[in-house]
């Protein structure tokens, strides 16, 4: 398909004069919902990304999307702090934003906090109450430590009625999930930052990584929006909060909008967005990209060789999916313990610990987030194995 005017109205500023420029069908639904079996696996629903670019803010969006299709609950899986790389990055948010804040004794709150590490992160060291928001939370309800607490809620904030004031909002790696993002922003601003001031803090995948720099096993069908920096902040201004700083975070992998105090600073990302042209060659890069992966797949099965691939998140699982990766792929390796033993969804890939490789060690290793080379490249070699390592 190539990209056309369609008449859909755009989520973020509402422009009507947008362009459908990518079809894709058979999508797993969820990339981290631990699965038990390879039989389960391969029944795991799939969806459709039917996506859309407002050349207005830059915007794009599933419109292919159903939200009843994706509800979390506690199989859902994705934490990330299992890696080091990770690890210090979260660590390094926690206190720039305890810096920005000067926050000392005052209330966080987290939308999304999943199993909470950032969160009682942030609040051990600012020395904070917590309240962290996730339907798909299932740990204790309240965890405390010197001079801190946090409990969690397991369901969204706008099932929780009564305000919360709170000194900082958080929202990590959430909103993009969110069907009705406009609804979503002001309905927080409206129960959580009723203090002033207030900070608040959002991070999402960076769109530019996608469409610019063609990090195709980012779209997944968990996401409805693909935020790029115009985007966000417009969507941001629009909820009322002002002026708003973004910034590339993650390598750039995402992005972070801040608001409040301290934080108004004029941003020169804050205009970005994917260009036309980027967009417009999507498709024929996209499917460039995938065939040069589905051909080293068929040249690995043809020679007998195999690989194992490095990642069982959204990107090993899309990689997965979209190169067809069979018996080639021999499994596929993930640092979290919860994910070692599961499956991955429709292609039924098995997950194992990094140990596991000695047994039956693969020719290559598709690492597919080229960030953790280091930490990756470490744990070969403790293991002693002598496998080259891929970027997908
Ligand atoms: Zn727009």
């Amino acid at each position: 398909m190539n990209a056309r005017t369609s008449h859909a109205q755009c989520p973020i500023c509402d422009n009507d004069e947008v362009l459908r420029f990518f079809h894709l069908r058979g999508v797993p639904v969820f990339c981290n919902r631990l699965l038990e079996s390879a039989e389960e696996a391969s029944q795991a629903a799939v969806g459709e990304l039917d996506l859309v670019f407002c050349p207005d803010c830059g915007h794009v969006w599933n419109q292919a999307f159903e939200p009843a299709l994706v509800a979390y609950d506690p199989a859902y899986h994705n934490p990330l702090e299992v890696s080091e790389r990770f690890t210090r990055y979260t660590a390094d948010l926690a206190h720039r934003l305890i810096d920005l804040l000067e926050l000392h004794g005052g209330v966080v709150v987290d939308v999304g906090c999943g199993e909470g590490f950032f969160l009682e992160l942030i609040c051990a060291e600012s020395g904070s109450r917590g309240v962290g928001f996730d339907p798909a939370h299932n740990g204790p309800a309240t965890v405390a430590g010197t001079g801190y607490e946090v409990s969690y809620i397991s369901k969204s904030f706008g099932e929780v009625p009564d305000l919360i004031p709170a000194d900082l909002v958080c929202c990590r790696q959430t909103l993009e999930h969110i069907a009705e993002p406009q609804q979503f922003v002001q309905n927080l601003r409206a129960q959580l930052c009723a203090k002033a001031p207030c900070g608040v803090f959002f991070e999402v995948p960076n769109s530019l990584f996608s469409f610019r720099d063609l990090g195709i096993w980012d779209l997944i069908y968990e996401h409805y929006s693909y935020f790029c920096p115009k985007s966000l902040r417009h969507l941001f201004q629009r909820a009322g909060f002002g002026a708003s700083r973004v910034s590339e975070e993650y390598a750039g992998q995402f992005l972070g909008v801040y608001a409040g105090p301290n934080g108004e600073t004029a941003s020169g990302l804050g205009s970005k967005t994917p260009t036309v042209q980027e967009i417009v060659t999507f498709r024929r890069r996209f499917t460039g990209k995938l065939a040069r992966w589905s051909a080293r797949l068929a040249e690995l099965r043809r020679t007998g060789r195999t690989a194992a691939v490095w990642g069982a998140g959204s990107k090993g699982t899309m990689f997965l999916n979209l190169t067809g990766a069979g018996e080639e792929v021999t499994v596929v390796v993930d640092v979290n313990p919860k994910k070692q033993g599961k499956f991955v969804a429709v292609t039924g890939h098995r997950i194992v610990a990094p140990s596991e490789l000695v047994h039956n060690p693969p020719s290559e290793i598709i690492v597919m987030n080229r960030i953790y080379a280091e930490e990756i490249q470490a744990l070969i070699d403790d293991l002693g194995l002598n496998c080259r390592m891929v970027f997908a």
